[in-house]
């Protein structure tokens, strides 16, 4: 028979599967789920013998199984390729930053979007993520880190897959984790990251759920971007800037506009003016990004003089612009690599 598992499910849908026992035994079980990492029934002492004995014959409590893993050199960057129940597997991607611990999860296994710099949506969409699925990946990263004896501090959900397009589960998966009986995580510790689908942005400034939103921007204009980007093609520009300062101006948070610099492509001082004319007057700040190169994609890395120029000209005509620090390079930690390589 086979087994249901009980990780990722919330208290209401652990009451109705335990019925018709007690509320307080499907209160006993998150707690050991979420708040000990209890995986085995027979370690739940508060349990009768009678209902771990039941329960390990009905039900097991599972994460996902570590496939691969990859450390930098500096020991800053991990990461695990991890495997689910029907044999898919996600990457996720460990960061000790100087401010805490973040891991950058996955939403989908492959991903639709078609960005022309991204070795993740070389072969499609393969499955959406269960919410429980995305949660075992910030679960497997809480917990490695506990083995550290360190913690987790924040979640960035822009690894593989445009998670606005798991939209049901992506919510389901944030209120979970949000859950004083779960990990407790705050909002302002999250952060979603979205290639543009203008909808859902707006779908999501309505959830009251203060996360931090990170637009792949990566181009200053419609053709560049289209060319780029497809989903450009279905929501422009005009559209998308529209919805992040609507998403800012509604939730008090500052968006980050994400900019891959390509060298030669979209690196240039014209474009970093373009760029900050677009952006004037936004609640906003960009994060450049020098290209991370991809064996299976045409684009070269920016050089260190164009991504200091492109950066001093975005922040002396008023745009806050950082320039991500380069993690795990020898790792393969742009999204998406390590899973098509394996
Ligand atoms: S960059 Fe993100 S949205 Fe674009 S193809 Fe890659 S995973 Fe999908």
């Amino acid at each position: 028979m086979t087994k249901k598992n009980l990780f990722g499910l919330t208290l209401t849908e652990l009451e109705k599967e335990l019925a018709p026992l007690p509320k307080f035994r499907a209160k006993q079980i998150a707690a050991q789920i979420y708040k000990h990492g209890v995986k085995n029934f027979n370690d739940m002492n508060e349990l009768p013998k009678t209902l771990r004995a039941e329960f390990s014959s009905r039900y097991e409590i599972k994460i996902a199984d570590v496939l691969k893993r990859l450390d930098s050199g500096d020991g800053l960057t991990k990461k695990f390729l991890l495997g689910l129940s029907d044999g898919a597997a996600v990457e996720i991607v460990l960061m000790k930053h100087d401010y805490g611990n973040s891991v950058c999860i996955s939403s989908q296994v492959g991903c639709q979007m078609g960005c022309k710099f991204c070795a993740s949506t070389l072969k499609g969409l393969e499955r959406n993520l269960t919410a429980a699925e995305m949660l075992g990946e910030i679960f497997f990263a809480e917990e490695f880190l506990r083995g550290e004896s360190q913690k987790l501090d924040s979640v960035v959900i822009m690894g593989t897959g445009e998670p606005l397009m798991n939209y049901d589960e992506l919510i389901k998966m944030l209120r979970l984790l949000h859950e004083d009986y779960c990990l407790g995580m705050s909002y302002r510790k999250i952060t979603i990251s979205t290639c543009g689908v203008v909808p859902a942005i707006k779908k999501l400034r309505d959830e009251k759920i203060p996360v931090t939103l990170s637009v792949s921007l990566h181009a200053p204009d419609d053709n560049l971007r289209s060319a780029l980007m497809p989903v450009n093609s279905a929501f422009n520009l005009k559209s998308l800037l529209a919805a992040g300062d609507d998403y800012a101006q509604s939730t008090g948070r500052r968006v980050t506009y994400e900019y891959i610099l390509l060298g030669g492509v979209n690196d240039t001082e014209e474009h970093a003016r373009r760029l900050a004319k677009i952006l004037s007057g936004q609640l906003a700040n960009v994060n450049l990004i020098p290209f991370n190169p991809v064996v299976e994609r045409n684009f070269s890395p920016p050089t260190k003089a164009a991504v200091k120029k492109f950066f001093h000209f975005l922040n002396t005509h008023g745009i806050g612009a950082t320039i991500r620090k380069e993690m795990g390079a020898d790792v393969n930690a742009a999204c998406g690599q390590l899973r098509a390589r394996s």
